[in-house]
């Protein structure tokens, strides 16, 4: 292998690595750092408290170039525009459980794929999103993701450092990853039906959530957690784009027979 740069799995060029709202620059660059000895290269951020700054640069410790290269945006559906796959780390419980894999689990699902699916990394880009370090990932934040991830940890002390953490499954993608096989695929594989991006499944949650409001069958004066365990089924799917087109054409078809 004569080039270095073909000793990285291309298929990690697809992962993004999203930090929300980080507060200590430290953190950044620590997570930028982590991402690059594992061979990670696509760094997000969410509405960074003080970036670029050179704490950032020193933690980073010879990875700034990623710093340079990192996208960062108001919000955080700007940051996940495109994807498919959208991992939400968090370490807390919620009072309705999403589908939660550990990280072994997700760089299985996003390299390789499982028994009825291909690698996730192979039918679109494939984000991780991170939150921040006093206060987590928000419900609503937490909602925009198709699954959590949790890392197993000890029960009365379960909070790991944000850059740790990006560490930890930064670790597990590399060791999943094709090291030393340059020709695995680096883009897309057309043959697979592509996932929906987040965009066009929250397109999708809205047309149904005004459908069943307007057949009467949802109150939103009443909310329960109807909405949200829709989504839940729905994120559990996996569902490519033409599922998803499929599924806004039934909607609109109602609505037509409706007469909305
Ligand atoms: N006090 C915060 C923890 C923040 S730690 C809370 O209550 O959620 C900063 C970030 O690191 C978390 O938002 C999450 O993205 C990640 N993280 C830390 N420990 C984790 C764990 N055990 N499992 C999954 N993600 C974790």
């Amino acid at each position: 292998m004569s080039d270095k740069t073909t000793l990285i799995d291309p298929l990690l060029a697809q992962v993004r690595i999203v930090l929300v709202e980080t507060s200590h620059p430290g953190n950044i660059g620590a997570a930028a750092r982590a991402m690059k000895t594992m061979g990670l290269s696509q760094l997000c951020l969410v509405n960074p408290k003080q970036f670029p700054c050179a704490e950032a640069t020193v933690r980073a410790s010879g990875a700034d170039d990623l710093l340079a290269r990192a996208h960062v945006s108001e919000t955080l559906e700007q940051a996940l525009e495109g994807c498919g796959m959208v991992y939400g780390t968090s370490a807390r419980s919620r009072s309705i459980d999403w589908p939660t894999f550990s990280p072994w689990d997700v760089a299985q699902r996003v390299l390789h794929g499982t028994e009825d699916a291909p690698a996730e990394a192979l039918r679109g880009e494939v984000a991780i999103v991170f939150g921040r370090e006093n206060s987590g990932l928000d419900n609503e934040e937490l909602e925009l993701c198709s699954a959590r991830v949790l890392l197993p940890t000890n029960p009365d002390f379960s909070s790991l450092n944000l850059a740790s953490a990006v560490q930890v499954l930064a670790y597990e993608l590399s060791t999943h990853s094709k090291r030393g096989q340059a020709e695995v695929h680096n883009h897309v594989d057309e043959t697979y039906d592509p996932l929906a991006t987040q965009g066009e499944l929250q397109g999708f949650f809205a047309a149904l959530e005004k459908y069943i409001t307007d057949i009467d069958y949802f109150d939103p004066a009443k909310p329960k957690q109807l909405i949200r365990r829709l989504h839940r089924l729905f994120n559990r799917a996996s569902m490519s784009r033409s599922e998803v087109q499929i599924l806004r054409g039934i909607i609109t078809a109602a609505n037509k027979a409706i007469g909305k």
